[in-house]
């Protein structure tokens, strides 16, 4: 099964969503935040990122999901700032502070060749959605030069439908977090009270276009969705109802990553309500929620974070 972008490529498919995507830049709309400052002349809004893409580091990455690891890593690229900007972000650093360099699209395409060639297993784009622009740009140089291996839009799930569709035949796998279920906890800690519903309509675009996670026969993705969700403490991600909407609205052989590890991090620590980890009974909780939707494919790994109590 070769790469989504390849044939997109070659039909001009690719060109096409360049040139809207950097229309839309202009007076950027790519995001549900929809800013309408113009990019492409520097300006910048809520993600705080112009014209380039800011990359804070790249690598083989053996932490991901093991579909997506397989033996030689996940090529992941971590794109600094971020439009959703969560409270207690695990990469506070990166997606609030910024830390990273910005790279042109010749540049990022070395950066995802280099992945490649390193034996990474697929291209993993970590918080893409406000540098769809430059991602598209630079596979435009990527696949003139050889890039083959699949594209992993890896996404906090606040994203527009709209700008998803210029990424139909493009990536193969997306792997969108889908963190809360109620608005007013989404405008709490993300500033974003649309957040559930633009991760319900993302999430069945998202399966609309790629379907169920599909691996080759040594259990490697090719294409599909793999959602991820983290427990909150609290019971404040609303895990229940997630995994119900994902088995009743999507398909109980939706992939499912129910995640552990969450930990205070940035201002998480002046919020009572998120200042800690998790305790194992919540975690169970969550685990039993989704095998009681029906979920049939969960991510299994042992719990490394939680509280034991
Ligand atoms: S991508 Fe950035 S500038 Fe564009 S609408 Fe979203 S937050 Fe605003």
């Amino acid at each position: 099964m070769n790469a989504a972008y390849i044939e997109a490529y070659r039909s001009g498919r690719l060109e096409q969503s360049l040139a809207r995507a950097s229309r839309w830049m202009s007076k950027c709309t790519l995001c549900p935040r929809m800013c309408r400052v113009d990019r492409m002349a520097g300006e910048t809004g809520f993600c705080k990122t112009g014209k380039l893409a800011v990359v804070a580091s790249f690598g083989p990455h053996y932490g991901e999901e093991r579909p997506l690891v397989g033996r030689g890593g996940s090529g992941a690229v971590f794109f600094s700032f971020c439009n959703l900007s969560c409270q207690f972000c695990q990469n506070y650093d990166i997606s609030h502070g910024g830390e990273g360099s910005p790279v042109g699209p010749e540049q990022l395409a070395e950066i995802m060749l280099a992945l490649q060639k390193m034996g990474c297993h697929n291209i993993n784009l970590v918080t893409p959605t406000h540098v769809i622009q430059p991602i598209l740009q630079a596979l435009l140089f990527a696949v003139a030069k050889g890039l083959r291996v699949p594209l992993v839009y890896n996404c906090g799930g606040y994203e527009r439908v709209a700008a998803l569709k210029l990424l139909e035949g493009i990536v193969d796998i997306y792997m969108p977090d889908f963190k809360f279920w109620d608005t007013e906890t989404a405008r709490e800690l993300c500033g974003a009270p649309d957040y559930p519903s633009r991760a319900r309509e993302a999430l069945r675009e998202m399966h609309r276009q790629v379907g169920e996670l599909v691996c080759d026969e040594s259990g490697v993705a090719r294409r599909g969705v793999l959602v991820r969700h983290l427990v909150m403490p609290n019971g404040l991600a609303g895990t229940a109802e997630i995994v119900g909407f994902i088995a009743a609205r999507i398909s109980t052989r939706t992939y499912v990553n129910i995640m552990d590890q969450y930990h205070p991090c940035g201002m998480a620590f002046f919020n009572e309500a998120i200042n800690r980890r998790i305790t194992r009974a919540e975690f169970n909780q969550a685990l039993e929620a989704a095998r009681k939707a029906g979920l049939t494919r969960l991510d299994n790994r042992p719990g490394r974070w939680i509280i034991d109590k």
